[in-house]
């Protein structure tokens, strides 16, 4: 019988149990990456809803978003844009806080990566309280970005993510859930 996207996806994300601190079970997508069929059909549902569509650029969460992203632009013939953590990239840039389970942190992004009006979608590889992707959604819309939609491969709904970023009027798709943190 053929496996579903889901079955393959979920198959393919490895937990690792308590990492990187007791109670957290992270879901580890190197796996998925590894795996050339896992990893296609990974990014072919990404982007699934958006053929035929405008989008001007994929926005991409530092790091696992960016290898997610980099082959959904391909797919959907759009530029990419690295949203990064502080001080890493080098012209001027557009910096927002965002929240972490202890304490904040602060995320950037070129102020000419993106201009008024863009089709952007964004992605990482997963949301749980949807505090980065919160921050992510902010500098876009400083920029003046029209967001189409949030991506991710995995939901942790318990956390309520989605439900931060559709109160922003941000549409979210995600292709898997898991229970817990
Ligand atoms: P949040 O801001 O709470 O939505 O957390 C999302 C970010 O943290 C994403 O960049 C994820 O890659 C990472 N993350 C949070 N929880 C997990 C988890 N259980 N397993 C793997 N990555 C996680």
């Amino acid at each position: 019988m053929r496996q579903t996207v889901e079955d393959t996806l979920r198959a393919a994300i490895r937990t690792i149990a308590d990492y990187p601190k007791p109670g957290i079970q992270f879901r580890d997508i190197t796996t998925l990456l590894g795996d050339a069929r896992a990893f296609r059909r990974a990014v072919d549902e990404l982007v699934h809803p958006f053929a035929g569509q405008k989008v001007d650029k994929i926005a991409g969460i530092e790091a696992r978003g960016f290898i997610l992203g980099g082959a959904m632009a391909h797919q959907l013939s759009a530029g990419f844009v690295p949203i990064r953590k502080k001080g890493k990239l080098p012209h001027t840039t557009v910096r927002v806080a965002y929240s972490l389970e202890y304490g904040v942190d602060e995320m950037e992004m070129h102020t000419d990566a993106v201009r008024p009006g863009e089709r952007i979608i964004l992605v990482d590889d997963l949301i749980a309280t949807g505090g980065t992707a919160e921050g992510a959604v902010k500098l876009l819309k400083q920029m003046g970005a029209d967001i189409v939609a949030a991506c991710f491969v995995i939901d942790l709904p318990e956390l309520g993510g989605r439900a931060k970023l559709e109160a922003l009027d941000v549409p979210v798709r995600t292709l898997i859930a898991f229970d817990g943190h």
